[in-house]
């Protein structure tokens, strides 16, 4: 595919259960040469089906506080009770390979990368409604009810962040899957590909 790259990070931010893990991986299945995944360190423990190394580097909460002295990381958030980070090596490892480094971050993590040099187009991921985040957390049976709860709180706290135009570069709604994946498909080769003909 020709194109002149416009940014070398995409963020999809959302709330839990939005549907990003779902839809980067339809990115990075369609686009396996263009896109690389930034492996997050996290001190929660692995869903069933999450593969450590893969989704996650899964580590104790010692260990992250440890590596957080070492300055391994280039960003990190507590979210509903457990620790989140993007190590340098997770960005610096999938650009060096001249990818765009696609990464599954919070609010904290967006605002603090948009403050380093990375210059990251983010997309937030909405979900259709309140009441339909929360058939989905609990479909997906994942979380414990209380880390849902938690989840359904912070989520108003992001829709409203990313209801300021200011803070995001595009919102998708995720309502129905196919739709939402042809739109992020869309606006990625537009604006983060510079791809004019994006059939
Ligand atoms: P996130 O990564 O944002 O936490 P997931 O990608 O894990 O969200 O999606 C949460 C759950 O909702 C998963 O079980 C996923 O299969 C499901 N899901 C995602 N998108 C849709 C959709 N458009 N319609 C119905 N279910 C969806
Ligand atoms: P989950 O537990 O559902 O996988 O992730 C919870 C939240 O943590 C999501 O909003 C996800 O985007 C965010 N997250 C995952 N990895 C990181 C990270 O490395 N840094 C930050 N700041 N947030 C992360």
């Amino acid at each position: 595919m020709q194109s002149s790259r416009l940014y070398n990070t995409l963020v999809l931010f959302g709330p839990s259960g939005s549907g990003k893990s779902t839809l980067l991986k339809n990115l990075l299945a369609e686009f396996p040469n263009i896109f690389g995944y930034s492996i997050s360190h996290t001190t929660r423990q692995p869903r069933l089906g999450e593969i450590d190394g893969k989704d996650y580097h899964f580590i104790s909460k010692a260990e992250m506080l440890a590596k957080i002295e070492d300055n391994m990381f280039i960003e990190t958030a507590e979210y509903s009770g457990n620790l989140y980070g993007t190590s340098k090596f997770a960005i610096e490892s999938v650009i060096s390979e001249n990818k765009i480094c696609l990464l599954d971050i919070d609010m904290v993590g967006v605002e603090k990368l948009k403050s380093l040099s990375f210059h990251p187009f983010i997309i937030f991921i909405r979900p259709p409604s309140i009441k339909v985040l929360e058939e989905r957390l609990r479909k997906r049976g994942s979380d414990p009810e209380c880390s849902i709860q938690k989840r359904l709180e912070i989520a108003e706290r992001e829709l409203e962040y990313a209801s300021k135009a200011e803070h995001v570069n595009y919102v998708i709604v995720n309502d129905n899957l196919q739709e939402a994946y042809s739109k992020l498909r869309k606006v990625v080769l537009q604006c983060v590909l510079n791809k004019k003909d994006t059939e």
